[in-house]
C-alpha cells in the first residue's frame, strides 16, 4: 500500500487475520501505518524510483491516498505492476473537473457545473444558476479546503488570479439545496464482482465529517436504491477496483453526486464493527481478486463519530473511564500526533436506538477530545 496513513493502518488488522503480508510505503517512520506494519520502508511517493523499488517487492499495489502523481503511476504500469485501483480510475478522484466531465458523459446526476477562468464567466454562471455558487480547485482539495462559496464573482478574484497563474481553471457548481449528505461505499474486484454496503448519512461540521449514521435514517427506499445503482454503475463504467466511495447530496431532485474517493473512506469506518465484512478487509479481498465478503449490517444502526485532535496529547488515560462507562463502545485510534481538528481516531456503536447511539458516540468522541470531562 502506498501511503502510511490511517487507512493503511486499518488494513493491517484484517491483513494479519487473513495471513496476508501488508507492506506500506510510509511518509515517515512514525506514520500511522508504519507503527503497526513490520515492512514499512520510508520513501517519497512522488519519487518514481522509490515507488518502483517498493512496488517490485509486491504482488499487488494499492493506495492509502489519491496523491501519487500520474507519471509515477505510468512508470509502474510500464513495469507491469498490478495496481488496484488502476491509474485511469484514480484520475477521477484526483481531478474534480475530469470527474464532472465523465459523470456528465455517463448521464449520472450531478449539480449543474461549469469551467471558468475569468470573473465574467463566473458572473454569467451565477446569474444562470443563482447565487451563491460554489467554486472548487480541481486538484488538491480535502476536508473542504479548495472549496469556496461565493456570493459574487468578485469574491473569487484572488482564486482566479491563482488559477490563471497555474494555468488551471476553476470548477464552478450551483449551490445544491441539499437536506443532508449521503455516501455509498462499494467494493469491486478485478473480476467484476461488486458489493455495496447500506447507504449512509454523513454529518459534516465546518467541512469535516464528524459523524456517520449507517444506514441513513428514514431514507426513501427509491433514494437508497438509486444511490446504490449510481455506485454500481460507476464501478463498472470506470472499471474501479478496490473499495471506493461516492459522496452524494440528498435533494428534492433526488441524489446528486458530489465527489468520488477511490479508496476506503471515512464514511465506511462504521463497517469495521457494524457490518459482516468491514471495508478494510473487503479492500484487501477486492484488490487480491478474492471473492468479496457480505456487506450486510449486523445491527439496525451503527453510528461512527470521528475523534478530532483536542486537548490531550495522550489519549490512553481516557480509556479507563470510557470503557467502564460504555462496554459496547469500539474505539479506534490511529497513533497520529494530536493537532487541533486533525482526524486521529473514531468510535463505533451499534444497536437499535439511533438517538441513544448518537448521544453515546458523540459523548465518547467529546471525552477523548477533552470537550467533556465526565
Ligand atoms: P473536499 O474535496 O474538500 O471534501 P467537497 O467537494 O466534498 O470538498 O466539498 C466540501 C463540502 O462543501 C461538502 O461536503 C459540502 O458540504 C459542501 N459543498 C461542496 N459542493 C457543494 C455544492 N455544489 N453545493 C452545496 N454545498 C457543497
Amino acid at each position: 500500500m502506498i501511503g502510511g496513513g490511517q487507512l493503511a493502518r486499518m488494513c493491517a488488522g484484517p491483513a494479519a487475520e487473513l495471513g496476508i503480508t501488508l507492506a506500506v510505503l510510509a511518509e515517515a517512520p512514525d506514520a500511522s501505518a508504519a507503527l503497526v506494519t513490520p515492512f514499512a520502508p520510508v520513501g517519497d511517493y512522488t519519487d518514481v524510483e522509490v515507488v518502483r523499488e517498493f512496488a517490485a517487492a509486491c504482488d499487488v499495489v494499492t493506495f492509502d491516498h489519491e496523491h501519487v502523481p500520474a507519471e509515477v503511476l505510468e512508470a509502474l504500469d510500464r513495469d507491469g505492476v498490478v495496481m488496484h485501483p488502476r491509474p485511469e480510475a484514480l484520475t477521477y478522484a484526483q481531478d474534480k473537473l475530469a470527474m464532472r466531465r465523465r459523470l456528465t458523459e455517463l448521464g449520472l446526476p450531478c449539480p449543474r457545473w461549469a469551467v471558468a477562468t475569468t470573473e465574467s464567466q463566473a458572473r454569467s454562471f451565477g446569474d444562470q444558476v443563482g447565487w451563491p455558487i460554489v467554486a472548487k480547485t480541481p486538484r488538491g482539495g480535502y476536508d473542504g479546503k479548495g472549496v469556496r462559496m461565493a456570493q459574487s464573482a468578485d469574491e473569487l478574484a484572488d482564486w482566479f488570479d491563482l488559477a490563471r497563474e497555474k494555468g488551471e481553471p476553476l470548477l464552478l457548481e450551483e449551490r445544491v439545496p441539499f437536506t443532508r449528505e449521503l455516501a455509498v461505499l462499494i467494493a469491486r474486484s478485478p473480476s467484476g464482482q461488486a458489493a455495496a454496503w447500506p447507504v449512509v448519512e454523513t454529518v459534516q461540521t465546518d467541512g469535516i465529517c464528524t459523524e456517520v449514521l449507517a444506514p441513513a435514517p428514514d431514507l426513501a427506499p427509491e433514494t437508497a436504491e438509486l444511490a446504490t445503482l449510481i455506485g454500481l454503475e460507476l464501478a463498472g463504467a470506470l472499471q474501479i477496483t478496490g473499495v471506493f466511495a461516492v459522496e452524494l447530496f440528498d435533494t428534492a431532485r433526488g441524489p446528486l453526486i458530489n465527489e468520488l474517493a477511490m479508496r476506503p473512506h471515512n464514511s465506511g469506518h462504521w463497517s469495521m464493527d457494524g457490518a459482516v465484512t468491514g471495508q478494510f478487509e473487503q479492500h484487501l479481498r477486492a484488490v487480491l481478486d478474492l471473492p468479496l465478503g457480505s456487506p450486510r449490517a449486523r445491527a439496525p444502526f451503527t453510528v461512527m463519530a470521528n475523534v478530532l485532535g483536542g486537548e490531550y496529547e495522550d489519549l490512553y488515560p481516557a480509556y479507563r473511564h470510557l470503557m467502564a462507562r460504555d462496554p459496547e463502545l469500539k474505539v479506534h485510534l490511529y497513533g497520529k500526533s494530536v493537532r487541533p481538528g486533525r482526524k486521529i481516531g473514531h468510535v463505533n456503536l451499534s444497536g437499535d436506538d439511533l438517538a441513544d447511539l448518537r448521544e453515546r458516540a458523540s459523548h465518547a468522541a467529546d471525552y477523548l477530545q477533552g470537550v467533556v470531562t465526565e
